[in-house]
């Protein structure tokens, strides 16, 4: 099928001929003509299978038609809800894009910024608002956003949104909007209370379910490498070695660990930086684009901040630790191998992370292509339960150790400071 089939109007069609948008993607191809047909939408769609056109194509049509009989001052009449900074950029940005030649104007708020630029765009008067929730709900407090006029809402991610905790501030926006409106909900994953606070939002939804959570699964190359914990960062950096992966998104779990992983490759002469929620909204966003540019090879993030992240043809992915859960394994993968690109994801894997592969093998239903590293083979054996509770207690007791040493010394010092 082509995008000329689903009714686009020619400016809209116009800017996806020029992104070389061909072919719409499953979820835009069924998605474009339901939200055209003013139906309220429950989406099952993660990041990655176009979802984003899938919204803001319709909408765009929706108010350029209607712009074309409603001259006067911009009203807000479209409001998107994302839980990140970087993936509000990003929709921003599509917007932008895909309404190129439609005179529709969009802008982005989000927090961890001064609010004063974004205060005067919306000043300015724009028909599309993409927020995060909590730098709305301030500037609505302060009165600079008013949603008596939303047509057109859209909640995206909207289970990532409830892990982050925004479920009260998603409730306080909704109680704001006209009942009369058309909803977009869009989620990766469906647990019962998504499927609850949909129906608290949604009219009579179509059902649109692209991607099962295990999909990405099916077109990512996926090699796993089993070794032993204290070898991770060398076998990384052999892996590395291979210089046709020259721009990979690397995950780890902890802020501090992808910070010490950066700092690592760095000393060994890999250009690398961190990306996590610690860093100050700039900075991410120059890294990001440093990234983008080629000027950073390995991008090390946590999935929360990687989650906001879209980098066209990215073709390598590296899991430095093993999620503990396996959906989050798939949503890692899926950033690589976008919108029918190839793409590859490694995986290294320490002794306590194998029970992890096998909950991701039974929820892909595949076995992952394991690969042997002659130099850092896994020799270790995972604990099991006892020898874990030895492990904390002997961990505990070198802590106490280290502190009642370190009380002694202050002791000392300080008797002999003053005995001076
Ligand atoms: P999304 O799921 O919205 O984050 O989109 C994933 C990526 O696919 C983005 O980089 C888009 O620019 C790209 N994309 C979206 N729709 C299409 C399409 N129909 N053809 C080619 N690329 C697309």
């Amino acid at each position: 099928m082509q995008f000329d089939k689903l009714n686009i109007i020619e400016p809209v069609l116009k800017a996806l001929k020029e992104e070389n948008y061909t072919e719409p993607t499953p979820i835009q191809s069924r998605a474009i003509p339901l939200i055209l047909n003013r139906k309220d939408i429950l989406g099952s769609a993660q990041t990655g299978t176009g979802k984003t056109a899938a919204f803001a194509v319709p909408i765009l049509q929706h108010l350029h038609v209607r712009n074309g009989h409603d001259r006067g001052a911009k009203k807000l009449r479209s409001l998107i809800i994302t839980p990140t900074r970087e993936l509000a950029i990003q929709i921003g940005e599509s917007f932008t894009t895909y309404g190129r030649y439609t005179g529709i104007k969009n802008t982005v708020i989000f927090g961890g910024v001064t609010q004063g630029s974004q205060v005067t765009a919306l000043r300015k008067g724009v028909d599309i608002l993409v927020a995060t929730p909590g730098r709305l709900l301030d500037l609505m407090d302060q009165g600079y956003v008013n949603l008596q006029d939303i047509e057109y809402f859209v909640l995206d991610e909207a289970d990532r949104m409830l892990d982050m905790g925004f479920i009260h501030d998603i409730r306080k926006i909704i109680a704001k909007l006209p009942a009369k409106r058309q909803s977009l909900f869009f989620s990766a994953t469906m647990p019962d209370n998504i499927v609850k606070l949909s129906a608290t939002i949604l009219n009579r939804p179509e059902k649109v379910d692209v991607s099962p959570v295990s999909s990405a699964a099916d077109t990512v190359r996926q090699y796993l490498y089993y070794t032993n914990k204290p070898d991770k960062k060398d076998l990384l950096v052999h892996i590395l070695g291979d210089r046709r992966i020259d721009q990979v998104l690397l995950f780890a779990r902890t802020k501090h660990g992808a910070d010490k992983i950066a700092r690592n490759l760095k000393k060994k002469k890999i250009k690398s930086a961190a990306i996590h929620g610690d860093k100050a909204q700039n900075n991410r966003q120059r890294t990001l684009r440093q990234f983008k540019d080629g000027e950073i090879r390995v991008l090390v993030a946590t999935d929360i901040a990687a989650r906001g992240i879209d980098i066209d043809n990215l073709k390598y992915v590296i899991n430095y630790d093993i999620p503990n859960v396996a959906e989050t394994y798939v949503h890692r993968i899926g950033r690589t191998g976008r919108a029918g690109e190839a793409g590859t994801a490694i995986s290294i894997c320490e002794p306590e992370e194998n029970a992890f592969i096998r909950d991701i093998e039974k929820l892909i239903n595949r076995k992952i292509e394991t690969v042997q590293h002659k130099l850092f083979p896994q020799t270790d054996k995972p604990m099991n339960e006892q020898e874990k509770k030895q492990f904390e207690k002997e961990k505990q007791q070198r802590k106490q150790e280290f502190f009642s040493s370190r009380k002694k010394t202050r002791g000392r010092n300080y008797s002999n400071r003053y005995s001076r």
